[in-house]
């Protein structure tokens, strides 16, 4: 064989460990999410919510904790839009009982600047990965700041957001501000499915586009 041969062999199998590592840490994230639970019992956990809908199913998994939704999502195109999503929000918790809420402003300045320049990215993209972590951090130093045991998202439980990345991005916080991170793939266990049979059972508003102005462009269909 030749050593090109030999070279695409290689590439092929660390492109299969690459795969193998992905399934691993997706089930690691998962797993290490219901360690977490059981080991924190009781405890008080700030989890940053983007949404209702997203929010029914995770809520769900986190009955053992004293969970507070906190629902700072500057990302948001518009004030309607923020509105009314964290209406649903709030309506969700009074008729489920699941959790207590913390609101925050809509400040969208918050997320405009820290995006600048990455306007023309991709969904999925760079500036995903500055919102995600935009939004964790603010969690994070709130959990800090009042008191709370745990942090987390819902973001995890969308099949079109990264979970490796989320979770990297909660471990660099925990390590920050020094609150533990409880990691999470919450579209585990058919987790996005069930969380679209709550919102239909609860009526919920589901928005189709993610939340920016970028993104609504991306779902509008071509002139
Ligand atoms: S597409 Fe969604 S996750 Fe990405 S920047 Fe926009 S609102 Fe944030």
């Amino acid at each position: 064989m030749s050593l090109n041969g030999r070279k695409t062999e290689e590439c092929a199998l660390d492109k299969g460990k690459t795969a193998w590592y992905n399934i691993l840490m997706k089930i690691y994230y998962d797993a290490a999410m219901l360690e977490a639970i059981k080991e924190n019992e009781g405890k008080k956990l700030l989890l940053h919510s983007c949404c209702a809908p997203c929010s029914s199913y995770c809520l769900t998994q986190l009955l053992s904790l004293h969970t507070t939704v906190f629902y700072y999502n500057p990302n948001l195109d518009c004030e309607a839009e923020y509105e009314k999503r964290k209406s649903e929000q709030i309506r969700l918790l009074k008729e489920t009982g699941l959790a207590d809420f913390l609101d925050c402003d809509y400040s969208p300045e918050e997320y405009l600047s820290a995006v600048k320049g990455l306007e023309n990215e991709k969904e999925g993209g760079a500036r995903c990965t500055v919102c995600f972590s935009l939004r964790l951090e603010r969690t994070a130093k709130e959990a800090k700041e009042r008191g709370y045991d745990l942090f987390g998202t819902t973001l995890t439980v969308s099949p079109h957001k990264d979970a490796d990345r989320i979770n990297a991005i909660g471990y660099s916080l925990q390590e920050k501000w020094g609150v533990t991170y409880l990691p999470s793939d919450f579209k585990k266990r058919d987790g996005y499915l069930t969380s679209i049979r709550l919102s239909k059972q609860y009526g919920l508003y589901r928005q189709n586009y993610c939340g920016c102005a970028f993104s609504k462009r991306e779902e509008e269909p071509e002139p």
